[in-house]
């Protein structure tokens, strides 16, 4: 069996992974201009294709039959051709964001929930809301309620994002400040690159419900090679998908002390992993053109500080690297959101006594002992995770590499 993708731009699209964990058939991408849609469908010989950005109106006229679903939300991002030839157009967004909303745990019934944006994501988790008996109020930039007048909705209990405001590379851009809102209880993002949002992580530093659009991205192929295959699929292969792209599109990030083996345990946890490893302290280099103590020489610590958040908020945006990060990038509150929005952050932690000194411009100059006091709540409070290097450092690598598997 043949299938595939249909839309404008796909070289970033985690779908053929996804499908290739799914089921039985091959999967091609098929980027295509809008006038190129017409021979498209002439030509295709696939028996199932999902269809994204910006075709789901526009294939409504090439399916002979829509499902109800479908049909409710007048977009198409499935097509199963029948033995008859017949095109079926199917909407399997409306399974993906329910199941999504069930992950998330949010009880939305009889509660008002705000759904930014007013595209086709937006009338899909509308019609998912109102199914949930939700309140919903979209929010519209030209819309009666808009970005405006917010304070009509600071009763809002859940707010569901489907612009894509903050996607990658636009990461760190918010639709709004959570400040208006005091009785939330959640957020969820359509958005799945990065896996926390602005407005994600602005939820979570509130204590509040945080979940990102990846899961609805698997739910919805999941039921989509239901359809292609005609079998159906156990829910759980949908988590087991989840987690995997999850620890893939990742960042694995190394915090601690100047001299502390993040280099070394990057680059050994790197090859373990296939992955790349990247020194953010050599990217500093390259940016100012100087080596770090020429830089503290001109500019003092401040200059380098500001460097370094520059690199920071380049290589926060990646997915899937090794980051090692220079000692006192903790010492900046920003640079918090910056690395956690797509990483796991690991304390490597190693005894004081045991850290060398020299080419580090603030290791030698002052009490090593005192500026592991300062920093060390730091690290605590940016760590995900603390590693001890205080013995071999494969031992350190090989703790990392056992707590990604359980992660
Ligand atoms: P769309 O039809 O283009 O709609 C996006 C809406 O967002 C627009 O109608 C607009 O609404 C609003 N918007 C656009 N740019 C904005 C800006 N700069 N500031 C504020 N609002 C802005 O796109 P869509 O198909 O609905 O998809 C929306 C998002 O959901 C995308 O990021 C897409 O990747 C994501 N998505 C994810 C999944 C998944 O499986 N996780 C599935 C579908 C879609 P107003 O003009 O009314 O403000």
């Amino acid at each position: 069996m043949h299938c595939g993708l249909l839309g404008r731009k796909l070289s970033h699209s985690y779908s053929p992974q996804i499908h290739k964990l799914l089921g039985d058939y091959t999967y091609e991408l098929f980027e295509r201009e809008p006038q190129m849609l017409k021979s498209f469908f002439e030509e295709t010989e696939c028996t199932g294709f999902n269809v994204t950005i910006p075709y789901k109106k526009d294939v409504l006229s090439f399916c002979d039959e829509l499902t109800p679903t479908a049909q409710l939300l007048g977009s198409v991002n499935t097509i199963v051709k029948k033995e008859d030839g017949r095109r079926i157009g199917h909407n399997t967004d409306y399974y993906g964001f329910l199941s999504m909303l069930e992950r998330s745990g949010l009880d939305v019934s009889d509660k008002k929930v705000l759904v930014l944006g007013s595209g086709g994501a937006s009338v899909t988790v509308c019609a998912v809301l109102k199914s949930r008996g939700a309140n919903t109020v979209v929010i519209s930039r030209t819309g009666e309620n808009n970005y405006s007048n917010l304070h009509r909705h600071c009763d809002a209990a859940v707010i569901v994002n489907t612009t894509p405001v903050g996607m990658y590379p636009n990461n760190g851009e918010s639709p709004l400040s959570l400040a208006h809102f005091p009785k939330l209880e959640g957020v969820l993002d359509l958005i799945y690159n990065p896996a926390r949002t602005k407005l994600l992580l602005d939820a979570q530093s509130r204590g509040l419900v945080a979940q990102c659009g990846l899961w609805m991205l698997v739910a919805q192929a999941k039921e989509s090679a239901e359809f292609f295959t005609g079998k159906s699929i156990d829910e759980s292969l949908i988590a087991t998908i989840h987690d995997q792209l999850a620890a893939q599109m990742k960042n694995i990030v190394l915090i601690g002390m100047p001299g502390c083996g993040k280099s070394t345990i990057g680059l050994q946890l790197a090859n373990a992993l296939g992955r790349e490893f990247i020194d953010a302290d050599e990217r500093i280099i390259n940016e100012a053109g100087i080596s770090i103590p020429e830089i503290f020489d001109r500019s003092g610590e401040e200059g380098f500080r500001s460097i370094e958040t520059k690199v920071l908020s380049q290589l926060g945006k990646l997915s899937g690297a090794v980051i090692a990060t220079g000692g006192g990038c903790v010492t900046k509150p920003e640079n918090y959101e910056l690395l956690h929005q797509n990483a796991v952050i690991y304390f490597i932690k190693r005894d004081i006594g045991s850290l060398p000194v020299d080419g580090r411009p603030l290791s030698a100059s002052g009490d090593l002992q005192k500026m592991y006091a300062e920093r060390l709540p730091l690290y605590e409070a940016f760590a995900d995770a603390r590693i001890c290097n205080d013995k071999d450092i494969c031992d350190a690598v090989n703790e990392i590499l056992r707590l990604e598997k359980t992660v």
